[in-house]
């Protein structure tokens, strides 16, 4: 497959990006608008990147909210009283089929990578091997990697660590954790380098869902950048949401910046979620409760936007179009000045795809796998202000989903 007449990100002009055996073979710019041979792909002067990237999402809990009721307060606490009555008649076909549904809306927005957090604080492990099984019957569509998640901790829930073996040795591929709702800061800090040395004996990625909370006193992300950098892992380790630093004060975190920098860990926001779950204990004037986005991102750290949910008992909304995150991310993270508009892709491509590690299996570049979208604009700014969606999207050299442009008739 050829195709013709693409923009790429930063450069002028126009260009060919040649395909074969399911690689990018080559990349020509072009001295002038071509005509296209039987067998091309005439993109028409859209922008082609690399496929865009969802680095957090809960497959275990789509398309669920509403069942058996709705979450009326829109908190988190209530969202897990939702959660556990629905828990309670969720069966294997149930959780693959749902997963399945959403793994068709990330793939239809141009998403083909795709990291999963899944709940092992279940003793039968249920939802793990279900999702297991959807990573391989999804993979025309998306890679997956999936997260042991200890939604109820590990070293405060009853066989918690024992789980979180388990589930690595059924095939996760990616060590987590939610230090902060450990039941003490020492469970917190222990559950921390429990989960850090079974990602470093097992040769796992490492994703925490780090100080999700709006308390300034939840630290755990400085145990966690420190165990990082002390085992020099910082390319295999992601921090999630980590919206306490959006309380802390700036002395400390003038502190902490140091600390990353030199941990070199990578960063993960959802700020649809967070803007919603967050702030709920504030009055007014009411708090943002998302990281420090726009910061971390200043002081040269790795930092990506995820969904975290499809329609679950937290987050009623959601429809698998990362662009929607990506516009509310700009607006919540004080993030639209010229210069970040014209690079925000990189929040939801380059940025996220180094978060996931996936190193030469992602990007534009002759002998990586031929995984392509080319979306309906010219550039980053007007991709996320027109709120353009993918055209077409190519999966290993081949086209796998094509979309039909919009149109508008005055009467
Ligand atoms: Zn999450």
């Amino acid at each position: 497959m050829k195709i013709i007449n693409a923009r790429l990100r930063h450069l002028p002009g126009l260009h060919t990006v040649a395909c074969a055996a399911e690689r990018i073979h080559s990349i020509t710019a072009q001295a002038a608008q071509a005509l296209a041979q039987p067998g091309d792909l005439d993109a028409q002067g859209l922008l082609l990147i690399p496929p865009l990237v969802e680095p957090h999402i809960h497959l275990d809990a789509v398309h669920t909210a509403g069942q058996p009721r709705w979450n009326q307060s829109g908190t988190l606490f209530e969202g897990i009283e939702c959660w556990s009555e629905r828990k309670a008649t969720i069966t294997h076909e149930d959780t693959k089929a749902r997963a399945h549904r959403a793994i068709r809306l990330l793939a239809e927005h141009g998403i083909q990578h795709v990291r999963t957090h899944v709940d092992v604080t279940d003793p039968s492990l249920a939802a793990l091997g279900a999702l297991l099984e959807v990573q391989d019957e999804a993979r025309e569509l998306i890679d997956l990697q999936i997260v042991a998640f200890p939604q109820e901790g590990i070293d405060s829930f009853t066989n918690g660590r024992a789980l979180m073996e388990r589930a690595i040795d059924m095939g996760a591929n990616v060590v987590g954790g939610i230090p902060h709702y450990e039941h003490t800061r020492e469970q917190g800090v222990s559950s921390i380098r429990f989960l850090m040395d079974l990602a470093e004996r097992r040769g796992c990625l490492v994703d925490v869902h780090c100080d999700e909370t709006d308390d300034p006193h939840s630290r755990f992300l400085e145990v966690l950048a420190e165990e990082t950098r002390a085992r020099g892992m910082g390319a295999r380790v992601t921090a999630s949401h980590t919206t306490a630093m959006g309380s802390y004060d700036n002395a400390y975190c003038s502190k902490l910046f140091r600390l990353l920098r030199l941990a070199g860990l990578s960063f993960v926001s959802c700020p649809t979620e967070s803007i919603h779950l967050q702030g709920r204990f504030d009055t007014f004037p009411k708090r943002r409760g998302i990281t420090r986005i726009a910061e971390l991102d200043r002081a040269g750290l790795n930092v990506c936007l995820g969904q975290d949910s499809i329609q679950d008992p937290w987050y009623p909304l959601g429809n698998g179009n990362i662009l929607r995150v990506l516009d509310a991310g700009l607006h919540i993270g004080h993030m639209m000045g010229y210069e970040d508009l014209q690079r925000c892709l990189d929040l939801v491509t380059d940025n996220s795809a180094r978060a996931l590690a996936l190193g030469e299996g992602y990007g534009i570049a002759p002998g990586r796998p031929a995984n392509l979208v080319l979306l309906d604009a010219e550039n980053d700014y007007e991709a996320v202000r027109r709120q353009v969606k993918a055209r077409w999207s190519i999966r290993q050299g081949r086209l796998l989903m094509q979309r039909e442009p919009e149109r508008v008739t005055f009467m």
